[in-house]
């Protein structure tokens, strides 16, 4: 009998295995390649939501638990995934910049923002009004840590390429069995394929489609992250990754016309330089209603969990919802009410 089967090995799925690996709990992982929001993801990590000038949810716990465990796995996977970068936000006139210096002198965003105007003139950006500056930022590769840990599993026989039959699950006063399987727990971390889940999908999960390119830009000089209505990241060799749109219709994860159209006009009002679109993704992020990961366990059943909902924010909130799953399943620690999944569950009759 193992403890975890965990089906989906995306942010979601791979945070939780390494959880229980690390705890000497033993795993295995099922994933069909059917959905890709962690593959094709921005990748990055920013503590304040600049749109409103807000801090993230639980912004500062989060990133202490997300630089230990991407840390702790680029030393055992021997790679890079994780690259420290500022993320400057560029302003468009004299009120944008007033905006920011109010917000930086808020005490939740004061760690966060720099109070220092920033005037670097980047080959390729027209920017007379400077940015500002946000900290304890980056990126993760998710498309190469996916990679790399999927490989590892496979290596130690924790990883079947293999499509979860929801049909063929029993459940057992110890556990669950699954064909050949017999596990303590099965944890979901489908994302948006949370939606075929009989045991789940009545959760509000609504699902938001980005779509992103990778461009080439020769005459584009930047060696930070630029973000205002689109981020652009550098990865070398004069491409950029740029993204992304949010659809709340369109549930494929199909590059779209409308999609191109409007990330080109984004990319254009941000960099004044020619670009060559080199690359052009989409998938399906799977957001929640209000805004807050979808985890716990089943009503009716004790050994079947959730772990889902990580929004637009997985890189940060997956190693932190992860633990905070396996805490409250090994060492019975409460789940924050805020993303514990009975909130959408009836209130039981007295
Ligand atoms: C365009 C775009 C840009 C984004 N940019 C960022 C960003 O910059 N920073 C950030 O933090 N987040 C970003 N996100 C959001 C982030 O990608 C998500 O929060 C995260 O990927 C969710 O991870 P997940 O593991 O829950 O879901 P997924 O990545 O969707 O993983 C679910 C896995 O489960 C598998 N699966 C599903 N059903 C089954 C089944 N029945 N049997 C077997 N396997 C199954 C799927 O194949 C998949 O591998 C972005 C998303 C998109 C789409």
């Amino acid at each position: 009998m193992i403890d975890y089967l965990i089906i989906g090995s995306g942010l979601a799925g791979i945070s939780f295995s390494e959880i229980a690996l690390r705890n000497d709990k033993s795993i295995l992982v099922l994933d069909n390649n059917s959905q890709n929001s962690s593959k094709i993801a921005g990748g990055l990590y920013n503590p304040v939501i600049l749109k409103r000038f807000s801090e993230v949810w639980q912004a500062q716990e989060q990133l202490e638990i997300m630089n230990e465990f991407y840390n702790f796995l680029e030393q055992k996977l021997n790679c890079k995934i994780d690259f420290k970068s500022p993320i400057l936000r560029k302003f468009f006139s004299v009120e944008e910049q007033n905006n920011w210096f109010a917000a930086s002198d808020k005490i939740a965003l004061a760690p966060f923002l720099s109070t220092e105007l920033i005037n670097i003139k980047y080959i390729g950006i027209d920017s007379p009004y400077g940015y500002g500056e946000v900290l304890q930022t980056g990126y993760v590769d998710t498309a190469l840590l996916l990679n790399n840990y999927v490989e590892y599993l496979k290596q130690d026989n924790l990883f079947r390429d293999e499509a979860f039959d929801y049909d063929a699950l029993q459940i057992e006063s110890n556990g669950i069995r699954y064909k050949d399987i017999h596990a303590k727990h099965i944890i979901f971390a489908e994302g948006f394929g949370m939606h075929a889940n009989p045991y789940f999908n009545s959760l509000p999960l609504d699902g938001t489609k980005g779509e992103l390119f990778i461009i080439k830009a020769p005459k584009l000089n930047l060696d930070v992250i630029i973000n205002t209505s689109v981020f652009i990241l550098p990865l070398g060799n004069d491409l950029f990754k740029v993204g992304a749109t949010y659809n709340w219709k369109d549930k494929t994860d199909l590059p779209t016309e409308e999609g191109k159209t409007e990330l080109v006009d984004r990319i254009k009002e941000i960099i004044s330089c020619d670009f060559d679109i080199i690359e052009h993704f989409a998938g399906v992020r799977p957001t929640v209603k209000d805004r807050r990961p979808l985890v716990g366990t089943h009503q009716n059943y004790e050994s079947i969990h959730i772990l889902n909902g990580l929004g637009t924010r997985g890189v940060m909130l997956g190693p932190a919802m992860a633990k905070a799953l396996f805490e409250n399943i090994e060492n019975q620690f409460p789940l924050n009410k805020e993303i514990d999944i009975k909130r959408f569950q009836p209130k039981k009759q007295q």
